[in-house]
């Protein structure tokens, strides 16, 4: 049986029904231009990584959930780069947080097909997002040390922020915002990727799982004093974290041998 767009309709008990689920969306987003079929494969690496935490928020995740929280409501120009694929994976949540932390959504793609800034722009739309960047009349500014169309960036954007989360990036243009003086806040399930090793603080989670958590914890820690934020910040230690979210995925693969 299949549904209206044309998957077939995953069984409520099937055991990796959220997986098919998820797959689906992003095959029914590559149809409309939002995601590309390198997405698909983006998107297959990132799951292969997500058995390795048993598909859970593990807790270094959660630490650098609240750094990263507190971190954006510190910064004064944070930014948030969309993709393709985090559009349609958690384009909803994300207009929230963004509406929530008050920080604006930068549409930054690779592969610039005809129609898809405006199918993502759209997409976000639906959502009720209004303050998105990357799109319309700007004189664009440029990353340098990036060779790909990425490095195009928007001077009320990027090009000015201190702050910038990159949710499922490529390790050249982390380097590339790195380089240009941006903290960078990363979201990768692959503790191991050139993006999650160079970023100041990586998210080794879900993003599906973490952004309706920044969400959770937004809410809370707007009303914490600057005091309190200063000091979840200072806390944080990204290379203690990498090494705990590899140490855990040992440990989780050790339980897993019968
Ligand atoms: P790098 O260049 O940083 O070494 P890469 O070549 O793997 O990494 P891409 O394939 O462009 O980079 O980026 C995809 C990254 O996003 C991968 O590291 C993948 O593990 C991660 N990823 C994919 N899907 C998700 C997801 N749903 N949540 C979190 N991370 C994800």
């Amino acid at each position: 049986m299949k549904s209206p767009n044309g998957n077939p309709i995953i069984p409520a008990d099937h055991p990796r029904a959220e997986s098919l689920h998820y797959r689906h969306l992003l095959v029914d987003a590559m149809h409309k231009k939002i995601v590309t079929p390198s997405g698909l494969c983006a998107h297959g690496r990132g799951e292969a990584f997500d058995y390795l935490i048993g598909e859970q928020t593990i807790s270094p995740a959660e630490k650098s959930i609240q750094a990263a929280v507190a971190t954006l409501i510190k910064a004064k120009h944070p930014v948030i780069s969309v993709n393709g694929n985090v559009a349609a994976l958690v384009g909803k949540e994300l207009v929230e947080l963004s509406q929530l932390l008050n920080i604006p959504l930068e549409i930054n793609i690779f592969y610039q097909a005809e129609g898809r800034i405006e199918a993502i722009t759209e997409l976000l739309r639906d959502f009720g997002a209004k303050n998105l960047l990357g799109i319309g009349d700007f004189t664009p500014k440029q990353l340098s040390k990036l060779s790909s169309n990425r490095r195009i960036v928007d001077p009320r954007g990027i090009y000015q922020a201190d702050v910038v989360v990159v949710p499922l990036e490529d390790g050249d243009r982390t380097e590339a915002l790195i380089a240009a003086g941006k903290f960078v806040i990363a979201i990768d399930l692959n503790p191991l990727s050139r993006t999650a090793q160079q970023a100041h603080i990586t998210i080794v989670d879900n993003i599906i799982r973490v952004i309706p958590k920044m969400v959770e914890i937004g809410k809370i820690l707007q009303n914490a004093t600057d005091k309190e934020l200063n000091q979840i910040a200072s806390e944080f230690d990204q290379s203690q974290n990498l090494k705990q979210s590899l140490e855990y995925i040992i440990k989780y693969l050790k339980t897993q041998i019968k």
